[in-house]
Formats: C-alpha cells, sequence, structure tokens
C-alpha cells in the first residue's frame, strides 16, 4: 500500500517536474540556465524551502549545492538526515538575475508549483529558510522573532501545518553569532517531528 502511495508519488512529481521544465510564465526563464526544481524524497516528513536558487544552483539545476548547500548538508548530517531523505525546493524555480531578490510577482506565479510539491508530499513539517520563505505562508512575522519555533498555520493540505522558521543558510555563512543560532535551531527538528508523530 504504501509502496503504491510512493509509485503515485513520483508519478505526480514527474509530471509536474515536466511542467516546470517548460515554464515561460515568468520573466526569470528568460535569463535563468535552467529550472531547479527541488530534490529529495516524495515522501519525505520534512521538507525544506529556500528563496531563489543562486548561480551554483542554476549551472547545475540542484537547489543549495554551493556553499550554504554544504552548510545545510553538515547540519542535516547533525540531525541524523541526508538530503535524499528530506525534500528541498526553493521559493521560484529560476535564477534571479545577479541574484537579486524575487520580485512579488515572480513568487506569486511560480506558489503554485510550490503548493503542488507540498501536496504530493505531504510533509509533517515545512522548514523555511530565510524570510521570503518564512512569508510567503505566514506574512508578516519576523525572522528575528519567530526563528526555532514551530507555528502551526493553515496550510496546502492540512488545517494545521507545521511551519518551522529557520534562518537561511547563506545568511548564517559568515556570521558566527547567526550560525550557532541556525544549528541550535535545526538541532530543535527531530524532536519536532517525534513531537508531531506522537500526536497522530
Ligand atoms: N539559496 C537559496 O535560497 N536556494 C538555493 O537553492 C541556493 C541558495
Amino acid at each position: 500500500m504504501e509502496s503504491l502511495r510512493n509509485k503515485n508519488q513520483e508519478q505526480q512529481m514527474d509530471e509536474l517536474r515536466a511542467k516546470v521544465n517548460v515554464c515561460k510564465l515568468c520573466r526569470l526563464c528568460e535569463t535563468a540556465t535552467q529550472p531547479v526544481f527541488g530534490v529529495g524524497s516524495v515522501s519525505a516528513e520534512i521538507m525544506f524551502i529556500g528563496e531563489a536558487p543562486g548561480r551554483d544552483e542554476d549551472l547545475k539545476g540542484e537547489p543549495f549545492v554551493g556553499a550554504a548547500g554544504k552548510f545545510l548538508n553538515e547540519m542535516l548530517e547533525k540531525i541524523g538526515f541526508q538530503r535524499s531523505d528530506v525534500f528541498i525546493a526553493n521559493v521560484v524555480k529560476h535564477r534571479p538575475p545577479n541574484n537579486r531578490d524575487p520580485l512579488p510577482d515572480e513568487i506569486e506565479t511560480c506558489y503554485p508549483y510550490l503548493k503542488e510539491q507540498i501536496s504530493i508530499i505531504r510533509p509533517k513539517v515545512i522548514a523555511t529558510l530565510g524570510r521570503h520563505a518564512l512569508n510567503l505562508f505566514l506574512p508578516g512575522l519576523k525572522i528575528s522573532a519567530v526563528h526555532g519555533q514551530a507555528k502551526r498555520a493553515k496550510g496546502i493540505y492540512s488545517e494545521k501545518q507545521v511551519y518551522f522558521p529557520l534562518y537561511h543558510p547563506a545568511s548564517a555563512l559568515y556570521n558566527n553569532s547567526l550560525r550557532q543560532t541556525l544549528i541550535g535551531d535545526m538541532m530543535k527538528l527531530p524532536i519536532l517531528l517525534k513531537k508531531i508523530k506522537a500526536e497522530v
């Protein structure tokens, strides 16, 4: 039964990937090398959502493969996960030119793809990386005030989706105090997941 669900999820994700591969709905596809769809398990319990692909990601077609990605991988290892255990995606699928912030209309245009990814995976926790991902789901919250605190809110497939706001790994790369904060927050994730699983 479980493997049938996984197969179905794989198939749905492949169909969605095919749509994203030919997406021309916003200007970002004009300057990007390729879309960066997302990577990981279609039945992941934790989904990480970053901001947008950078240069390395644009060239490789995979999220978080540069310096911030290396740091993310190290933190995942610390909590006993590999990239293949979780799903990693971004708010927008194409790289904004010169790594500028994604514009509101670009975020809005790309949101249906992210929503569909979430509906397929049905993660128990959505860990947002940075303020763009945080404010897409929980508008108005300040990352400095809510990082490391689980928030329950109406989600894509659940009335009580659990969001877990985290600082963006890139912002913590060269700031030691933010780095320690992010690592500390990340360490809370397995405990949170265990708690959620014990509820059902
Ligand atoms: N920063 C992001 O937000 N996403 C990536 O994929 C890489 C860097």
